[in-house]
């Protein structure tokens, strides 16, 4: 399955990806994981998108689309794969329906992921990811660790994004809206939207989730 997931920042879009994923046997490829390794490795790359990133802004179509496809062409991902964070306009949507085009390939399903906006900003303020795997989340109030600061599943660091403070999260969401929201509509067009609550436990939404991709196959 090719699968694209939308939703504004803190629907839980990594979270589910990595459980989708492998639900599915497909790799989950993130951009904003791409980039944060290539930040943490110091990268030229991590420096440019890291100036973006702190600012609540996106990284350039330029750079993006071509690390997006490279990732997309290894070869994990030939059969399929679920993208978490990209496209994020529609100049990439474009840019991802050519690459496919060019391949004989297309996409399966766009699962937007609801939640409403009170919610994002709560969840995300209070959010601490594991410095090992950014699908391994806790949150100071509704998911504490046992250990203050240590990751309950594999015992890595636990820290906030750089860009979880709450005045880059407003930010994030006015660029959500402006420029990711247009997207749905791009796929609606082409009649892949499918729309779940994100909202309650994580295994659930992880089951609506999988009955609505399995409707839309
Ligand atoms: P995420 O982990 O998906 O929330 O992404 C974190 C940040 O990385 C975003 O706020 C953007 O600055 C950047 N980013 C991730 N994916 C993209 C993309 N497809 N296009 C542009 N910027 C992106």
């Amino acid at each position: 399955m090719r699968i694209v997931l939308v939703g504004p920042p803190g629907a839980g879009k990594g979270t589910q990806a990595a459980f989708l994923a492998k639900n599915l046997s497909i790799p989950h490829i993130s951009t904003g994981d791409l980039f944060r390794a290539n930040i943490s490795q110091q990268t030229e790359l991590g420096k440019l998108a890291k100036s973006y990133m702190d600012a609540g802004n996106l990284v350039p179509d330029e750079v993006t689309i071509g690390m997006a496809k490279d990732r997309m062409a290894q070869q994990d991902a030939v059969n399929g794969f679920l993208l978490d964070g990209f496209p994020r306009n529609v100049s990439q949507a474009e840019s991802l329906d050519e690459a496919l085009k060019v391949d004989g390939v297309k996409l399966d399903a766009v699962l937007d992921l609801e939640v409403p906006e009170d919610e994002v900003v709560k969840r995300i303020a209070g959010r601490r990811i594991c410095r090992n795997d950014s699908a391994h989340v806790s949150h100071v109030e509704y998911k504490q660790p046992k250990a203050e600061g240590v990751c309950d599943v594999c015992g890595g660091e636990l820290y906030q994004r750089g860009d979880d403070k709450e005045e880059t999260v407003r930010k994030r969401l006015e660029v959500y809206h402006r420029e990711t929201e247009p997207i749905i509509d791009h796929y609606r067009a082409q009649g892949l939207v499918v729309t779940i609550s994100a909202l309650g436990e994580v295994a659930d939404v992880t089951d609506r989730a999988m009955a609505a991709l399995q409707k839309s196959a």
